[in-house]
């Protein structure tokens, strides 16, 4: 068994609130929101940090931002603004090490962030 806590969600062993699920993207509620809307896209491949993003791997980050975008849309704060983050290693905060986007909104976000 995987012990990757993201590959145990998308392979359903572990419970999540699943917005979105295609071969190659899953999106899933965040378990701690930090904002009204607050859900992570995240590649079905193990990819573990944006440095190990390959020339294989570059379609599947556009699907991201394109699953991305249509859930936005759906929680109708497309047009109030939204932001996407990508943690990548210790110093930005990264604690799962399967890559995945951050997308939050609902609320005005302070820049730059801490
Ligand atoms: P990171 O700190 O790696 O950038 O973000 C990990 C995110 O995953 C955190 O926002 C955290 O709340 C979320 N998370 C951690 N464990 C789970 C879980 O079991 N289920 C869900 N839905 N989110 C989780
Ligand atoms: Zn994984």
């Amino acid at each position: 068994m995987s012990e990757c806590i993201f590959c145990r969600i998308i392979s359903g062993d572990v419970k999540s609130n699943v917005l979105h699920s295609d071969d190659d993207v899953f999106a899933i509620e965040d378990i701690n929101p930090q904002a009204p809307v607050h859900f992570l896209v995240i590649p079905k491949k193990h990819i573990p940090t944006t440095i190990d993003i390959g020339e294989e791997d570059h379609n599947i980050m556009g699907l991201c931002l394109s699953v991305a975008n249509r859930i936005v849309s759906e929680k109708g704060i497309d047009t109030s603004g939204f932001r996407i983050v990508l943690n990548s290693g210790s110093d930005a905060g990264q604690s799962i090490h399967h890559l995945h986007f951050h997308v939050m909104g609902g609320r005005p976000m302070k820049w730059p962030p801490g």
